[in-house]
Parts: C-alpha cells; structure tokens; sequence
C-alpha cells in the first residue's frame, strides 16, 4: 500500500506554513512517476525559520538536559510507533528496499535514545589554581542556531543525526532537506511537537537550491551542519555569511584493499554489502578495489557471481538493489564504466542503464580498471565496483591514498602486520578491518582531505554543538 505523502509544508515556530507555489517536482525513482511537488522556500521564508528559532533559543538553552533527554527519548518512542509510515515514503521518494528504509528508520530513533542519554553527560571540570587565588572552570554552552542542510542518501538519519545532537546539545535547528525526498523529512518534523518539544526549537524549510543558498548564508546562524557532495561544501564554505563553526559531511569514493592474506569469501560478502546496499548510493560505499594479484582472480569471480545473485527491483517489492535516486546518478554511472571500458578496464557483470520507467542502472563489476579512471577517482555513487590488482603494499597504499578522498577505508588482510601497517597508513577518518561497517552509532565519524571535517556520532558528534567556555574565576 503506498504511503500517505503529507502536505508540503514549511515548519516555523510550530506552525505549518505554505512556503511559496510548488515549483520542484518530487519522482518515485522506481516508476518515474511524480509524487509531489514542493516549494524552493525563498529568503524571506528562511528568514522566519532562522527568526524562529533564534526567539526560542533563550528558553531552551536554559532547560535542564534532564528534560531535554526526556523529550528525545518520547521522539524515539514516536518514530518507533509511525515505523511503517516513515519506512513506506523513504522507499517511495528514494528507491531503496522496504528493509534498508526499515534499517534507516530503527537507526534513527536510536539516534535519539543515544543522544539522550548523551545529553546527561555533559561535564565540565574545575582546574584549580590554588597558589594564585584562582580556580579555572571549563564548562560547555549551546552554540546557539543551527542550519542544517541534507541531502537524499539517507534521509532521515542524516537529519536525525544533527537533530539529536543540536537538541541534546540545547541549540535550536533549522533543516532543510533534500529536495528529492523532503516527504519523510516532514512526516518526522511533525513528531516534534507531541514529543513535547517547544514551538520554534525545531523548524523545517523546504526546497532546492534557492532555499539551501538561503540557508547556508543566513547571517543570524551560529553554526552549519552540512552533509552533502563535495562540490557543493566548498560552495557553501565561501558562502558562509561569518565565522561560525561548520561541519561538512561530504564525498567518499571508498576504497577497499584486500591482501593476500585475506579471507577472500569474507572480503567479498564485505564488497557485497557496502558496494551495493542502497544501490550504492552511500557516502561510505566501497567504490574501488585494490587486490592483491595472488587472489584477484579469485575475488573478481566470487564478487561477479554475488552480484550475478543480487535481485534488481521496486524497493517496495524488497529485493536486494532498488533503482538509483536520480537521472545524474545514472548518467554519472554510465560516464564512470564508459571511460574506464575505453581505457582498457572489463566489465565482468551488468554494465548499462536498465531500460524500464524511473531511474536504474544494473548493478556492474568492473575489472582491471586503470587507477587514473574517473571510476577510480571519483565517487559514483551508484551499484558500481571497480576492482585494480596490486602487486606490493606500498602500491596498495598509494593507490587507496591516491584521491581526494579520506572518509572510509575498508582493509581485509588476516596477517596483524598488514592489518597495523596498512591500517595505520591509510588516510581516512574511518577505517574497517575485517567487516564492512565504518560508522556506528556511539564511536565518532568524520572525514578528511576533500570529504569534510567536523565529526558525527559518539560523544564528538553531541560536542559538535557545544561551545567550550573557560570562566576563571579569582576568590
Ligand atoms: P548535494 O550536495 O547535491 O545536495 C545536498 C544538499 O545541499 C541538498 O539539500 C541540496 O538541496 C543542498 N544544496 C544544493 N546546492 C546548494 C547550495 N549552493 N547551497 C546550499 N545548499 C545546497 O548532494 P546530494 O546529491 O544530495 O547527496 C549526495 C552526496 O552526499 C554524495 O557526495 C555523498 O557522498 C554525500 N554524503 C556524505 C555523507 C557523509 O557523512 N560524509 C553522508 C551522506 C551523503
């Protein structure tokens, strides 16, 4: 049954507002039908959200973490009941499986426990001075109004993610959403105020570009949490109106190096699921492999048989890959195995677009692709693996090191010397040995090089939104 798609609406100050015509159609990926159309909300409407949120800040800051943990964990509790309403039109705006939406939306309401009992735990600490009549306390303050801008991948964690912390934290938000899924994004919002959470400590803008400029240049912000392509993060860092704090969640192109010591039947399931989950679409996916000569062909066959396996389908119908979100990520896909195929490189499964309504592209293995490919290079962001074989580990490191990427890392060697020497000279903010997960709920996630700075998850991701302040005091 499809979802009930909720009324495209600006939340501000706990009120929900028409923000301006529908101007931005909204696709099911799997059909290519539209299924809304939204707003690109306009200055003049940012401004309320921001005015908003600014005006219920002082109350908010000031309430104790206690009963901010209270409204976070009643949140949790909301998410869990509206599970399958969330679930159905994350599917339907962004194409992936009913499970993964289903994954997504368990993750998110954990999020909100997690970030809860965070909240709690905010210590300062006390240096004393003894010997010059002075005690230094350190303690840690709200930083204030926070912008957050998303984009489609995963639309309602990566909401989640900067919604938990921002509130724990005690700053009021402001998100805008992608503008190809903003439907879960509302039907989220509009759980805030039964959780109990004051009007104005959370607001929602909906749009595009025009709304999203708005918002990253919002002079009355105190700090943006953006999370999206790398392009547009470097836009938005010469955007910003002042010197705030900025977080910038932004590309991958992942690696995954697999020695000759590696269990090749367990590199290959790891390939398998971050290669392919979500269609690839996924800022940590494993997008280039490097192998170690001795086991490439092992590797490369398991691999094309396991993707032989995956089933292609609706996310709602659950198979193992849905289509792709958008008309770019198919042309990028396209572009990607073309070039690589024209410099030499073999397509050993899939390979082309598949030829049915919406957007799709088959899920594809390509082999003995040269390292300066735009496939090697760049993020896909799509159901397509490229795979290089290696011949010594200073190759392998030089190749996984060799782009502007530094988010994930995956390394499966089962020799602890490769496991220490490559883990520690890869140069990536998260790396996973031996299994594919790189970013868990309660350790700290974060990129370097041309994938961003600024830290998610974990303690680091709450203090994100915390100002430090040193008060030294003379008695
Ligand atoms: P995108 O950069 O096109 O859009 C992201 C968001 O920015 C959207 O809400 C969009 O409307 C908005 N936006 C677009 N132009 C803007 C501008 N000039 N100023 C302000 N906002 C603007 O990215 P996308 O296609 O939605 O998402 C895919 C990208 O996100 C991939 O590169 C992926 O790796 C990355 N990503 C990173 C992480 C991470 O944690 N590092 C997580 C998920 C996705």
């Amino acid at each position: 049954m499809s979802p009930t798609v909720p009324a495209p609406l600006n939340l501000v100050g706990g009120s929900w507002v028409q923000a301006g015509e529908p101007v931005v159609d909204v696709v099911d990926p799997a059909t290519g039908e539209v299924v809304t159309r939204i707003p690109d909300t306009d200055g003049a409407g940012v401004d309320a959200a921001v005015a908003a949120a600014r005006e219920a800040l002082a109350d908010w800051r000031t309430t104790t973490p206690f009963h901010r943990a209270t409204l976070l964990h009643r949140l949790a509790d909301g998410v869990r009941e509206h599970r399958d309403e969330l679930v159905g039109l994350v599917t339907l705006e962004m194409g992936k499986p009913l499970r993964e939406a289903g994954n997504e939306v368990d993750k998110l309401a954990d999020a909100f426990d997690y970030y809860a009992e965070e909240a709690v735990r905010v210590h300062g600490e006390t240096i004393p001075n003894e010997q010059h009549g002075v005690t230094s306390i350190v303690r840690y303050e709200p930083v204030g109004v926070v912008g957050a801008i998303t984009p489609w991948n995963y639309p309602l964690e990566l909401i989640g993610w900067k919604l938990a912390a921002a509130l724990a934290a005690g700053c009021t938000i402001v998100v805008k959403p992608s503008e190809y899924t903003p439907s879960s994004a509302v039907a989220l919002m509009a759980l805030l105020q039964p959780a109990g959470f004051p009007d104005g400590v959370a607001n929602l803008v909906l749009g595009a570009g025009v709304a999203g400029r708005a918002l990253a240049s919002h002079p009355g912000l105190d700090k943006l949490a953006f999370t999206g392509s790398t392009a547009t993060g470097a836009a938005i860092s010469r955007s910003v109106a002042k010197a705030m704090p900025l977080s910038m969640e932004l590309g991958g192109s992942c690696p995954q190096v697999v020695t000759a010591s590696a269990d090749v039947d367990e590199a290959v399931a790891g390939c398998l699921r971050r290669g392919f989950r979500n269609a690839g679409q996924i800022c940590i996916a494993i997008n280039r492999v490097y192998v170690h000569r001795s086991v490439h062909r092992e590797f490369v066959e398991k691999l094309t048989a396991g993707v032989e396996a995956l089933t292609v389908g609706p996310g709602s119908k659950d198979p193992d890959v849905g289509p792709v979100t958008n008309a770019g990520i198919r042309d990028r896909c396209v572009a990607h195995v073309q070039q690589a195929v024209a410099d030499g490189a073999r397509v050993t499964t899939g390979g082309a677009v598949i030829d049915r309504p919406g957007t799709w592209f088959a899920p594809t293995v390509v082999d003995e692709v040269p390292p300066t490919t735009l496939l090697a290079q760049e993020e896909t962001f799509g159901p397509v693996v490229g795979v290089t074989p290696y011949d010594t580990t200073e190759e392998a490191v030089a190749l996984a090191n060799g782009t502007t990427a530094g988010l994930a890392a995956y390394l499966y060697a089962r020799d602890l010397t490769e496991v220490f020497e490559i883990g520690h000279a890869l140069d990536f903010g998260n790396v996973a040995v031996n299994n594919p997960d790189a970013g868990i709920m309660n350790a700290p996630y974060g990129g370097r090089k041309g994938s961003g700075h600024g830290y998610e998850h974990g303690r680091e991701g709450l203090f994100g939104y915390l100002h430090i302040k040193h008060l030294r005091v003379r008695y």
